[in-house]
């Protein structure tokens, strides 16, 4: 039995592995169109690599990822995050998980990560072959022959082939792919920070507001959590789960929408105007910059105050009806206009991809065509920052190298 994994990356190694494991008599042939082996394991999360989520639960990984989160909430019941540690550990990596749940080798490098899945491909003798670009597949009797850009040294005809292409901003990319019967759906980015050009926020560049809510005008797309101001414009946690669940909306908008902030974190705005009540009546003879609501640093809540039209030295008893209202608005409906968007550290996904409707659930076997396999972000799957991605590779890089035809 002979088995192409088409792809070096993250899915194509694990689901290489799996595939031998399961099938030690096989040959398993990992085929790679660059030079570079796990490039993207190699400059993830700033070259620490984020590897995994530290979460257990199945349920709150699953809402991790704005597409796929049905199919791979069962995929994880075969293996998720904690799969995913057991598996790295077990091999003499050892693991840190800091405080918001990212999951990275202590060494704090990727070449960590690397050398255990280049190790263990090597101890299990998968043949790994570079600058072998699959230009197409052709289904024979009962095999498929694999067409090479330039000619190869190593074979055509294979029993199995399992895809881990990757994600690709190009639909021209995946015409291969459609050329089979695959439904593919158009691919645009995920992953991007909010371009807020000529706002004086800009200016606030550094500063980091812990918990906040970000609402995109005229949608239901909201999220919450950190945000961080930048020189270009906004981004954190918050702003890019909203880019991630919002993806493909945000597209069509051409990147022009106007970004709704309440800074305080609380939806209840009659408890935000209570709270600042409560601090009018603690602290009336005190300047409004010398007590500060929602633990905001200084230069942000004088800020807030200028754009509430509120001198930053005015006492606390001092503050018309007309002001505090303002002051409500603008720490719970702030709004921005947002014109482009900005890669988030190079760190990038794909939203789309080939169509999961095109695919066994179970298996992740194409539906058009038998003992072909998918696995990783080639397929209409992405997650928000924080593991997500890694995981969706490894999950389904183990799933499709079980090989389990079903058809
Ligand atoms: C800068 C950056 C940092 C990131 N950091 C993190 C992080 O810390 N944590 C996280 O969870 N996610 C992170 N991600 C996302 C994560 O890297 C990807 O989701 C993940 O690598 C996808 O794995 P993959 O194997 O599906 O695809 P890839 O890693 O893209 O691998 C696909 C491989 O297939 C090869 N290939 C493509 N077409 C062919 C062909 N026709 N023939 C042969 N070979 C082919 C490509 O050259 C490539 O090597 C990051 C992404 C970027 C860009």
């Amino acid at each position: 039995m002979r088995v192409a994994v088409i792809g070096g990356g993250a899915a194509g190694f694990f689901a290489a592995i799996q595939a031998k494991t399961n099938y030690p008599a096989a040959d398993v042939f990992l085929l790679e169109k660059t030079s570079k082996l796990l490039s993207k394991v190699k400059v993830s999360g700033g070259g620490r690599c984020n590897v995994t989520n530290g979460t257990s639960s199945i349920a709150e990984l699953s809402r991790g990822y704005p597409r796929g989160a049905k199919l791979l909430k069962k995929l994880f019941a075969t293996f998720q995050a904690a799969d995913t540690r057991e598996w790295f550990e077990s091999r003499g990596v050892q693991l840190k998980t800091e405080s918001d749940n990212r999951v990275f080798p202590v060494t704090d490098s990727s070449q960590t990560i690397i050398d255990c899945l280049m190790q263990e491909a090597k101890k299990l003798r998968i043949k790994i072959c570079t600058k072998v670009n699959v230009v197409s597949l052709n289904r024979h009797d009962n095999f498929w022959k694999l067409q090479y850009a330039a000619d190869q040294n190593i074979p055509q005809n294979f029993d199995f082939v399992i895809i881990a292409t990757g994600g690709s901003p190009k639909r021209s990319n995946l015409e291969w792919l459609e050329q089979l019967g695959h439904a593919i759906v158009d691919p645009v980015p995920s992953l991007f920070t909010a371009n807020i050009p000529s706002d004086p926020i800009r200016e606030l560049m550094g500063v980091s507001v812990p918990e906040a809510i970000a609402r995109v005008q005229g949608t239901k797309l909201e999220s919450q959590g950190p945000i961080l101001i930048t020189h270009w414009g906004m981004s954190g946690p918050a702003i890019l789960k909203l880019s991630a669940f919002g993806a493909r909306e945000l597209a069509d908008r051409e990147y022009k929408y106007v970004l709704q902030i309440n800074w305080t974190g609380i939806h209840n705005h009659d408890l935000v105007r209570q709270l600042l009540v409560e601090l009018k009546e603690q602290h009336s003879r005190k300047q409004m910059n010398s007590v500060r609501p929602f633990s905001f640093t200084n230069r942000f809540w004088d800020f807030l105050l200028q754009k509430a039209e509120i001198k930053t030295e005015t006492r606390w008893n001092e503050l018309p009806k007309k002001s505090f209202n303002k002051l409500v608005a603008v720490l719970t409906r702030d709004e921005y206009q947002v014109h482009g968007k900005t890669a988030f550290k190079e760190e990038f996904v794909t939203c789309g991809g080939v169509s999961l409707d095109s695919i066994n659930p179970k298996t992740l076997e194409s539906k058009s065509c038998p003992n072909l396999f998918f696995a990783g972000e080639v397929l209409d799957i992405d997650g928000i920052t924080g593991g997500y991605n890694f995981q969706a590779a490894w999950t389904t890089g183990f799933i499709a190298g079980r090989l389990e035809n079903k058809c």
